[in-house]
């Protein structure tokens, strides 16, 4: 918007004064601790209630200042420079940073935020602290089918009703793996571990075999591929 029509950059600044002066959370100065900052969870799930009992905005320059605290950071205008301030990430100036890559590397932002968000809510995600790979994991689904590419996607956004999930609508389901009786009858168990699906799951891949899948991070056993923790260790 500024700059398309640069003459309205004192007016937005005002109105991020008018929203810090009013205690509008998201609005950053110098001061702020962005250290202790949460990224909001989704629509539906626990915990959204420090956020839905914001201040209500009366425009975009304050619901963008409110999107932005969503994902854990804050609108810096201390130097009239708005910067997105937040933690462990590199500052990204909204009027400096050239238009064209300004959109993808919020995108970005948005999407580690919401990959940390998912490891904490989802049990099969175990807590990690990786980095996954959205590019490798595009260019990777690109060479299978359209049909493989959903079942991919299904099974990468834990949307597979496995036993154990059965289990908590179903009495008669206790949780276990319907094909060879384990504790624990999840997605990955039938991906990865169960033995019933042994045969099928190294054919056309015999290395695969020398590959300890118990060791993998928990969204490379999903299918996501990771930036960090693929050194030549134990796991590969
Ligand atoms: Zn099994």
């Amino acid at each position: 918007m500024t700059a398309k029509h640069p003459e309205i950059q004192s007016k937005v600044q005002k109105i991020h004064k008018l929203y810090y002066n009013g205690g509008l959370q998201g609005c950053g100065g110098a001061d702020k601790n962005i250290e202790d900052l949460k990224p909001c969870p989704p629509a539906g799930a626990k915990g959204r209630k420090p956020w839905t009992n914001q201040k209500i905005v009366a425009g975009p320059i304050g619901l963008l200042i409110q999107q932005i605290n969503r994902n854990a950071a804050v609108l810096d205008c201390t130097e009239n420079d708005f910067v997105i301030r937040k933690h462990r990430e590199v500052d990204i100036s909204i009027l400096k940073t050239p238009w064209q890559f300004l959109g993808h590397q919020i995108e970005e932002t948005a999407k580690r935020c919401r990959d940390q968000t998912n490891a904490e809510a989802r049990t099969l995600l175990e807590n990690h602290k990786c980095e996954i790979d959205h590019e490798s994991l595009k260019k990777a689904y690109a060479k299978h089918s359209e049909d493989d590419q959903q079942w991919l996607r299904h099974y990468a956004n834990l949307g597979i009703w496995d036993d154990r999930k059965l289990a908590t609508f179903n009495q008669d389901n206790e949780g276990k793996c319907s094909y060879c009786g384990a504790e624990k009858g999840t997605a990955v168990h039938l991906a990865l571990f169960c033995p019933h699906f042994k045969e099928e799951r190294f054919r056309g891949d015999d290395e695969l075999q020398q590959v300890n899948l118990a060791k993998l991070p928990a969204p490379m056993k999903l299918g996501m591929p990771v930036h960090n923790m693929l050194n030549d260790d134990e796991r590969l």
